[in-house]
């Protein structure tokens, strides 16, 4: 039976009459997937509730922070014992280094950290730093990552922009991604190509080292090494925006389980612990040039909010105290992304999985995807029918087919089971 979504309705309408699309982040309008996007009134483990009283499985989890699940009570007890001594003071604060110090325990490439509020904000920030450092302007991003809605990173995106199917944003004067190089994703020759044709020019390069924004996309191997060693021989910084893989795909992140060491990390999400936080860091000698050390500036009047940091530093604790968690998802998730694959093979719909831990997607391809090239083969329609098949089973799926899905330490075996289920009846749906 179809669920009712009358009050999500209502609460659309009243939403579009204020807010532009009715959202504050584009994706979660369900354009790519069409249906009513559910209005969330509560969450808690591996489960959230919408306006209407219907219950799902959740594997959008925020879109990556919430990998202990909905309302932790570790998180929830740190915030509200935070909160009652005051939401924020503009001005240093414990927190903010017990933070720091416990990233900094899990990224040895980083010596110093500097807290933002978002994603967007600590690579827009790694990027000016990586700029100023090399004393150089050109920088090269790949196609299919994003790395938040900066100008000069908005250039082949991937998420939403990816989902909406624009090439770029309106808003943004060809002067300002001028010195924006966009090259396809595990591609080294590429790569050495740039460095070839901008000799001493490149600042740095930034990557995603697991995209996740185009879908979850894995490095090949080798392909981090060799940005590695090309960045190194040019003297350009080697950005890892980790900003969805840090704490996500190891607790060292894509740097930890690759073994490869970028100059600058950027961090969000998982380090907020489901409240606004973004991070960048990297080796004393270049974080030194940030204000009010040295001539990069940079600033923000929430930075460092106590609350965000009681909520990223008992998410991380938690971790840290817990490292059997990893393992546990990396089970979980590598049974419940191949028996979804093998319930769209018997109904005879082509998927191509791809996963990294406890991030994944479910690609309405018969294409092995290793670039935006190959996602973009996607038949989105069938990705749209899987997805409100899901979305009526009672299994809530990021609406989009280049977005990566997340599993979080709360699910079950019986979350895995029942999405298993739901993915049979939804795979039967998807060829009409
Ligand atoms: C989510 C994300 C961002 C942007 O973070 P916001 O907090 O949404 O600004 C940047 N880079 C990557 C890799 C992301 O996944």
């Amino acid at each position: 039976m179809a669920r009712r979504f009358d009050k999500s309705r209502e609460l659309r309408l009243r939403a579009e009459a204020v807010i532009p699309g009715g959202v504050n982040s584009p994706v979660r309008a369900f354009r790519a997937v069409g249906g009513d996007p559910p209005f969330i009134t509560r969450g808690e483990g591996a489960r959230i509730w919408d306006a209407d009283g219907n219950e799902y499985i959740d594997y959008v989890g925020s879109w990556g922070p919430l990998i202990l699940g909905h309302a932790a009570p570790a998180v929830v007890e740190a915030v509200i014992e935070a909160a009652r001594r005051g939401t924020s003071f503009g001005a240093s604060t414990p927190a903010e280094i017990d933070l720091a110090e416990a990233v900094l325990d899990a990224y040895p490439s980083m010596e110093n950290v500097r807290f933002v509020n978002s994603g967007t904000e600590a690579t827009m920030s790694a990027i000016r730093l990586a700029r100023a450092y090399t004393q150089r302007k050109y920088i090269v991003k790949f196609e299919g990552c994003y790395h938040g809605h900066a100008d000069a990173l908005l250039v082949k995106a991937g998420s939403g922009v990816a989902t909406l199917g624009i090439p770029g944003s309106a808003g943004v004067p060809e002067e300002f991604v001028q010195f924006t190089l966009a090259l396809p994703y595990n591609d080294p020759s590429a790569v050495e190509e740039a460095f070839k044709k901008y000799k001493g020019e490149i600042a740095c390069v930034i990557v995603e080292p697991v995209v996740g924004n185009m879908g979850c996309v894995p490095p090949q191997k080798g392909y981090l090494d060799a940005l590695r060693y090309l960045t190194s021989r040019d003297n350009a910084l080697l950005i890892f925006d980790e900003v969805m893989t840090g704490f996500r795909v190891a607790f060292g992140g894509a740097q930890e389980l690759y073994g490869t060491r970028p100059d600058l990390t950027t961090l969000g999400k998982i380090i907020g612990g489901g409240l606004p936080v973004g991070a960048y860091g990297g080796p004393s000698d270049i974080m030194d040039m940030i204000a009010p050390l040295g001539p990069v500036y940079q600033a923000g009047t929430l930075s460092g909010n106590p609350l965000a940091m009681a909520a990223g530093l008992a998410t991380i604790r938690q971790l840290r105290d817990n490292r059997e968690i990893y393992g546990r998802l990396e089970r979980m998730a590598a049974t419940l992304v191949e028996m979804v694959t093998e319930a769209a093979r018997e109904a005879g719909v082509q998927v191509t999985a791809n996963r990294v831990g406890s991030m994944f997607t479910w690609f309405f391809t018969p294409e092995t995807v290793t670039d935006w090239l190959a996602a973009a083969t996607c038949d989105t329609q069938k990705f749209g029918r899987f997805h409100n098949g899901m979305l009526n089973a009672g299994v809530y799926l990021p609406p989009s087919q280049f977005e990566a899905a997340f599993l979080s330490a709360a699910h079950s075996d019986e979350d895995i089971s029942q999405t298993v289920a739901a993915a049979r009846e939804a795979c039967s749906g998807v060829l009409v």
